[in-house]
């Protein structure tokens, strides 16, 4: 630790985001870098505790229990980056995390939920670091195609290219297998390239990163279906290990009056065409659900829903609205949950800071429940109807909304969009593999072993735990890929 005090005179800072009026008009990343002298000092605050909670992050506790899921080496980069030694940084980042730049720019940063500092202070700033560490090290030219230098002559089938599918084919990679990634979409990444908006993490990126897997000699298989366009007997055949990274992709629906209306979506439809119509036209083609002029109601408080609510924006709607039934988190730390535990407050994201901007208030109404859609009359939605609700303990000691009398509201809808999460993956495939699934109907396979009911074939990422995030589907690539080692090998070196 290079400055034993400097986390009692320097105050926690990041960079200012950029500019609502300036980003809503391009698909550009919203955050700006920090200088490098300004970066040092904050490493500065991390203060080497003795026990680094902020690295050590549990599945069977999450997402109760914060920490890094891939057990970064946090202090140690931090220590590494006070002293300006950013080529050692980069290399100790990579030894746990094969995508700092991805986790750097989106992860919800669990580990400072669980930093030592954030007991009575605010936290260091681990995510901010991450993220320049890696940028730096890709400017510097310090990230290079790695190729194995020895071949083991074993072949590996991973179905899905999200994170969890390239953590594991990029691991299985470095231990010398001839891994094949299919992917049913055009373009690499899963939710990296078709779920998370340009604005959050910029698709040049994701594509980078891509082109150095594949000059390490991962072979990328697009717009190719397994159970479809290939079967799943045949995958077996000709491979000596399959991995399922293939998500949690089924949406929750919303069965209500009016919900085959035209002019409601789920989220990852409006999401996904808006990302491909962009890259591959700057949406000249006009192949996406476009909100310019339209009201939107987006339902669904969360993340996705966020991303709603920033897309229907840069469409330049003319109003969004954003509807949560559960209660509006508090503004801090509640008692409780205390640290070390993930901290469930109120965050503004950056699609209400855009909607604070443009529309002068938070688009998010809380404890709101959705009674039905109207029509036009002509078959396309009009409003969404909804009503205030209480949550109540039955006397089984069940919670449920019950409805408050007088509260019903009439919002404008010209398209709704459903963003109420994931039910798990899509039963087809995992059938047609004769795999058992879990009560979730995710596919069954426990983690740290990742072997499902057949012997051979694999899970990890959100098709195997629900839905989730970025860093736990690079956490399970990087362990199930070390557990195929094993089956493929007898033993395996993988970290
Ligand atoms: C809109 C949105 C925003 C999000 N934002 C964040 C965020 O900011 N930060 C964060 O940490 N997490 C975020 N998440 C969650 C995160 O993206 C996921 O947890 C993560 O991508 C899961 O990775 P995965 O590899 O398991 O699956 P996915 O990323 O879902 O990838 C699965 C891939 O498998 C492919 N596939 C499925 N079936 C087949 C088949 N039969 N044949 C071939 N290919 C197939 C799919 O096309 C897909 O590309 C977000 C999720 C959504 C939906
Ligand atoms: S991957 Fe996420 S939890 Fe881990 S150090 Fe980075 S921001 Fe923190």
């Amino acid at each position: 630790m290079g400055n034993p005090t400097g986390f009692l005179h320097v105050k926690r800072a990041l960079p200012e985001d950029r500019n609502p009026s300036d980003r809503l008009i391009d698909w550009q990343e919203v955050h700006e870098h920090m200088d490098t002298a300004d970066i040092e000092k904050q490493a500065s605050r991390c203060m080497d505790c003795g026990v680094p909670f902020c690295q050590s992050a549990k599945s069977e506790y999450a997402p109760a229990v914060a920490g890094c899921p891939v057990n970064n080496v946090i202090p140690e980069w931090n220590d590494l980056i006070y002293k300006g030694r950013w080529k050692e940084a980069i290399k100790l980042l990579h030894k746990t995390n094969n995508f700092p730049e991805f986790t750097g720019r989106v992860c919800p940063a669990p580990c400072e939920g669980a930093c030592v500092l954030g007991i009575n202070a605010d936290p260091v700033t681990i995510k901010l670091h991450e993220v320049e560490i890696i940028d730096r090290a890709f400017k510097e030219g310090w990230v290079v195609a790695i190729p194995p230098t020895k071949r083991t002559g074993k072949t590996v089938a991973v179905i899905g290219s999200g994170p969890s599918g390239l953590a594991a084919a990029a691991q299985l990679n470095k231990a010398g297998h001839l891994v094949t990634v299919y992917e049913r979409a055009d373009r690499i990444g899963g939710l990296l390239m078709y779920g998370i908006p340009n604005m959050k993490l910029q698709k040049e990126i994701v594509q980078r990163r891509v082109d150095i897997l594949a000059e390490e000699g991962i072979v990328f298989v697009t717009n190719t279906e397994i159970g479809k366009d290939i079967s799943a007997e045949k995958i077996e055949q000709d491979f000596d290990a399959v991995v399922l990274c293939v998500g949690a992709t089924v949406p929750r629906d919303l069965p209500t009056e009016g919900r085959e209306l035209n002019g409601i979506h789920f989220a990852m439809e409006f999401l996904k065409a808006n990302t491909k119509s962009l890259l591959d036209s700057k949406h000249e083609d006009g192949q996406f659900i476009n909100a310019k002029g339209k009201n939107v109601v987006v339902i669904g408080g969360g993340d996705t829903g966020t991303d709603c609510v920033g897309t229907s924006l840069r469409h330049q709607c003319d109003s969004v609205t954003q509807l949560e039934i559960m209660p509006q988190p508090p503004e801090s730390r509640q008692a409780n949950n205390p640290w070390p535990q993930w901290p469930k407050r109120l965050l503004v994201d950056y699609g209400q800071q855009e909607s604070i901007a443009i529309q002068g208030d938070d688009p998010r109404q809380y404890l709101v429940m959705t009674k039905k859609i109207e029509s036009d009359g002509n078959g396309n939605v009009k409003a969404v109807h909804t009503v205030e609700v209480e949550w109540e303990r039955t006397p089984e000691g069940q919670m449920i909304p019950k409805e408050v009398a007088g509260s019903e509201t009439v919002h404008p809808a010209d398209i709704v969009l459903l963003a109420m999460g994931f039910m798990g993956p899509e039963g087809g495939l995992v059938d047609q593999f004769g795999l058992e699934k879990d009560p979730r109907s995710n596919i069954k396979a426990d983690y740290d072993k990742f072997a499902t009911s057949k012997p051979g074939i694999f899970a990890a990422g959100d098709g195997r735990r629900g839905q989730s995030l970025i860093v736990w589907a690079i956490d399970e690539g990087r362990r199930a890929a070390r557990e195929v080692d094993t089956y493929l090998m007898g033993k395996s070196y993988l970290p």
